[in-house]
């Protein structure tokens, strides 16, 4: 079956380090996607599993064979790449067959069969006759990934399969890809910079950096307990909030920003001195601040100034700073429901729960809590 491993792999081009030591097991029927910062080494690490480069180090296995040398015809993969270009000349039908082209023990009718039952699931039967230049950018796309899928690979490799097309199309697609994969049962490498791709498709998200693995899991788990700042970055949008400070005796004490920690983050935190505050936009509770005395405030809770307001409907992104020091930079940003209307100049009281609190050590950016 299409398990995949990837032990201690390696892969230099000359000083660059494109993947520094990555160890991943991707089950059979896994969906998973990769992210992480443009130059981390994603395409690289699809491009070793697909054939088309060679690790420096360490090994590939799928379905248990060892991959490393294997040209990419005799791995069982299919890929959707991006550049996904079909062959102009060729029909739609023509396109999809090709696919089949290498593969061995069809009929000519069965063959014929085959592209008729995959133009169907991708709704793209009454297009068999034309050329790609007759055809929209996502059929495009849907033709592509019939010239993959036809063949009933192990394991599909995708390198930002979706991001020609706009969104609504990108919606459709990303819903057709999810089904599709359901219904083949094919284990699924998806690289990506969309964040509602990889939340929404994935069974496990791999995020990279530097061309190190992160941390890996489940999307949910990653957004509620990333391993470190830089996950805990990455993925949510919009981005965590992170405030710089220091523990004291069990309270933090940034710019402006003082936070008592409750019981159990100060257990986590006691012995590291210098902090991060991360807390993530959506977490921020932001009510006005009108008829406030300062001095009834909880420990949790703090007057702010709205900077800007930016207006997505049925959300608003507030910026927000210091209220007595209004000119200067934001320091948190919050995300409030469409109907809670704020306006800029206003001051507001912010509370953060405990619970919604991380903290990170501000030298190795390793989540403490
Ligand atoms: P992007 O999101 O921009 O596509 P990526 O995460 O896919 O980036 P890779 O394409 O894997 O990143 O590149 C990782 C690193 O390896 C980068 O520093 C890149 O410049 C380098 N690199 C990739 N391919 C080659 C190559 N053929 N020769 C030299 N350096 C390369």
């Amino acid at each position: 079956m299409g398990r995949i491993s990837i032990e201690h792999m390696t892969k230099r081009f000359g000083e660059t380090v494109a993947v520094d030591d990555l160890s991943l097991e991707i089950a059979d029927s896994e969906f998973l996607v990769l992210v992480g910062p443009s130059g981390c080494g994603k395409s690289t690490t699809l491009r070793c599993l697909a054939g088309l480069e060679t690790p420096t180090e360490g090994d590939i296995y799928i379905a248990g064979d060892h991959m490393n040398y294997r040209v990419p015809q005799n791995r069982d993969i299919a890929m959707v790449f991006q550049d996904y270009a079909l062959y102009p000349h060729m029909t739609v039908r023509q396109n999809i067959r090709f696919g089949l082209e290498e593969e061995e023990g069809y009929t000519k009718a069965e063959r014929n069969d085959r592209v008729e039952q995959i133009a169907g699931t991708l709704g793209i039967s009454d297009l068999l006759d034309r050329k790609p230049d007759e055809l929209s950018g996502g059929q495009q796309q849907r033709v592509a990934l019939g010239r993959a899928i036809v063949r009933d690979p192990e394991v599909f490799l995708m390198d930002e399969p979706l991001s020609n097309l706009d969104a609504k199309l990108r919606a459709d697609m990303r819903t057709e890809l999810q089904q599709l994969q359901n219904e083949f049962d094919v284990t699924t490498v998806y690289v990506t910079h969309n964040q509602t791709e990889a939340m929404t498709m994935s069974d496990r998200i791999a995020v990279m950096n530097d061309g190190e693995l992160q941390q890996v899991g489940p999307p949910l788990e990653l957004y509620h307990e990333p391993a470190n700042r830089f996950v805990a970055g990455f993925i949510g949008e919009p981005m965590m909030n992170f405030v710089e400070g220091r523990n004291e005796d069990g309270t933090f004490v940034g710019t402006y920003v003082e936070y008592p920690f409750d019981g159990d983050i100060r257990q986590s935190v006691q012995g590291t001195d210098d902090v991060v505050l991360g807390v993530r936009p959506e977490d921020l509770e932001v009510e006005s601040a009108e008829g406030t005395d300062p001095a009834d405030l909880g420990g949790h809770e703090f007057l702010m100034n709205v900077s800007v307001v930016e207006p997505h409907g049925d959300q608003n992104v507030l910026h927000l700073n210091h209220p007595e020091d209004t000119d200067e930079e934001d320091l948190l940003h919050a995300l409030t429901s469409g109907t809670n209307i704020f306006e800029a100049g206003e001051t507001v009281v912010v509370s953060i729960d405990p619970n919604d609190v991380h903290v990170f050590d501000a030298r190795t950016g390793d989540a403490l809590h």
